[in-house]
């Protein structure tokens, strides 16, 4: 069994405590290593060492192109680093290899080249206010800040917001998900090779209950950047009163992927397909979990889509082949499993799919146990279901009809979240006007899960509260505002 330590203040140790957590292969089931189960004292040991490498000025007294040469270093040996980092990601969360080593790894490290040069192109303004007085602004770093990261996507995240935060000339302390946390500790061993100063990222492994609520009400952090569900989104900002800490919420979705009649059906289907099933199993924030189809074409597109979703090969992550990977952890599992039979409870018409790692293995599938669930959707003529309402989180659509343009808007925005949307048609003007319509912090027409370093990435309403790490604007989310005013006439 392997083992994965902490990572403070620049030194590798277990918990303070000497507990453990098992950490399992979801393709199998099995435990393959032990991370530390730290505690409250963990964490205020690693945010006392990302003071004091704030307080040093090993990091914010660099020039802001020393920084961002440090960036592009490290962007560098992330990229150097894909084959052997995404194999742990992969055993450890079951997200497909061909997605970590060739598009999630390369991705992240363009993405942090893109935030080393907004480190390089920090602006404050000048602001006319009368003579005989100079006003202007300048950004300043917050301090210590701290990221708590999901399951789901653990290095994309981890990267990203690390880099977002550097560049901004902050300290971090960074809490992974219990389920996936291997990977990320793996990935600290860049900062040792590259000589950054020991403290200025720290990794804490252990449960949300005692490691993110301790990071949650930590007087000494400034900042969290929280990806996770919108529930624990809601607990971290109660604790977080304690010292008024500053939020970056990226919450959950159940987000709607609309196709008009007049959409090129054949892309319709790929895409809302791959909006929803591949390559991860459903488990993105985005996922297209809603397929709302205009009733003229209603029952041919669910064909079509079920058609596409039997034909998606499930199996084992490391397989460059596969298709679609395994839900990340068991009680993720439990999760879908339990809105299968919600959904059979509810009414729902199961289309295609609905079958478990148990059901598969009898119908001859290669699977080695683990936590499977093939390709699933429902037909619902309900949006007020839980299953149309509720985050599956898993590859499980719901399909509802709509009868006109209005209505599908309607259908659309009714949800308390507002993460994405897609929508297909080859009517211009249909696009903008509905696309201006969708309560969504992003939009996908004829396409979806397109996302980009350099386009703001956030939620509206309870999907959160804006970008952290993508967007020209991404360094200014993990920094303070200070305007000065000097008399000087
Ligand atoms: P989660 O349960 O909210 O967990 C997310 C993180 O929060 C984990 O590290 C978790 O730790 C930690 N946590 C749990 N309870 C906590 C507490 N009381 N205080 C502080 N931290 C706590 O979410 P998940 O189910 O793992 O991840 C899936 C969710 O993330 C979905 O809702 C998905 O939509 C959302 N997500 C959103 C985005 C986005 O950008 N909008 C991206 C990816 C995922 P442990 O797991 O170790 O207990
Ligand atoms: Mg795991």
């Amino acid at each position: 069994m392997q083992e994965f330590l902490n990572y403070i203040g620049g030194e590798r140790c277990p918990a303070r405590s000497g507990a453990w957590l098992e950490t399992v292969d979801p393709s199998t089931g099995q435990a393959w290593a032990r991370i530390p189960a730290s505690g409250a004292e963990d964490v205020d040991v690693a945010v006392q060492a990302a003071q004091r490498a704030f307080d040093s000025g090993a990091w914010t007294g660099l020039s802001s192109a020393e920084r961002a040469a440090k960036l592009r270093a490290w962007a560098d040996a992330v990229e150097a680093s894909a084959e052997w980092l995404s194999e742990v990601e992969t055993r450890d969360n079951g997200r497909p290899l061909r997605e970590t080593r060739f598009a999630q790894i390369p991705g992240a490290a363009m993405q942090i080249r893109y935030l080393a040069g907004l480190a390089e192109n920090l602006q404050g303004s000048t602001v006319d206010i009368r003579p005989g007085a100079f006003a202007y602004t300048r950004w300043e770093p917050v301090g210590v800040t701290a990221l708590i990261i999901p399951w789901n996507g653990p290095l994309p995240v981890f990267f990203a917001k690390v880099a977002a935060s550097l560049a901004a000339g902050n300290a971090i302390v960074v809490k992974p998900a219990q389920q996936a946390t291997a990977s990320i500790l793996e990935a600290t061993r860049l900062f040792d090779e590259l000589g950054f100063p020991p403290g200025l990222v720290n990794v804490v492994s252990g449960r949300g209950s005692e490691v993110g609520d301790a990071i949650a009400g930590h007087p000494g952090i400034g900042k969290i950047s929280f990806t996770g569900s919108t529930a624990t989104g809601r607990s971290i900002m109660q604790r977080a009163t304690v010292n008024i800490k500053n939020l970056l919420l990226e919450l959950g979705g159940k987000s709607p992927n609309i196709v008009f009649a007049d959409a090129d059906l054949d892309a319709a289907v790929t895409g809302v397909s791959a909006g929803i099933f591949t390559p991860n199993a459903g488990q993105a924030c985005v996922a297209g979990s809603r397929v709302l189809v205009d009733a003229s074409i209603y029952d041919e597109f669910l064909e079509r889509l079920a058609a596409h979703a039997a034909s998606i090969e499930v199996g084992d992550p490391m397989d460059l082949s596969t298709g679609m990977g395994p839900i990340a952890n068991e009680a993720q599992y439990e999760t879908v499993r339990s809105y299968l039979r919600l959904g059979r409870e509810e009414g729902a018409r199961l289309v295609t799919g609905g079958h478990t790692t148990e059901e598969l293995i009898k119908d001859g599938s290669p699977l080695r146990g683990g936590f499977y669930v093939d390709p699933t959707l429902f037909a619902v003529d309900d949006n007020r279901l839980r299953i149309s309402q509720e985050e599956i989180f898993g590859p499980v659509a719901v399909a509802l009809p709509f009868n006109s343009e209005e209505q599908a808007i309607e259908l659309a925005n009714d949800t308390p979240f507002g993460l994405a949307a897609g929508l297909w048609t080859k009517d211009l003007r249909r696009a903008h006007r509905v696309t201006d319509r969708l309560r969504a912090g992003n939009v996908w027409v004829n396409t979806y899960k397109a996302m980009h370093w350099a386009l703001p990435f956030g939620g509206h309403k309870q999907s959160g509260n804006g970008g952290t790490a993508n967007g020209s604007t991404a360094l200014h989310e993990w920094m303070d505002p200070k305007a000065v005013w000097m008399n000087v006439g």
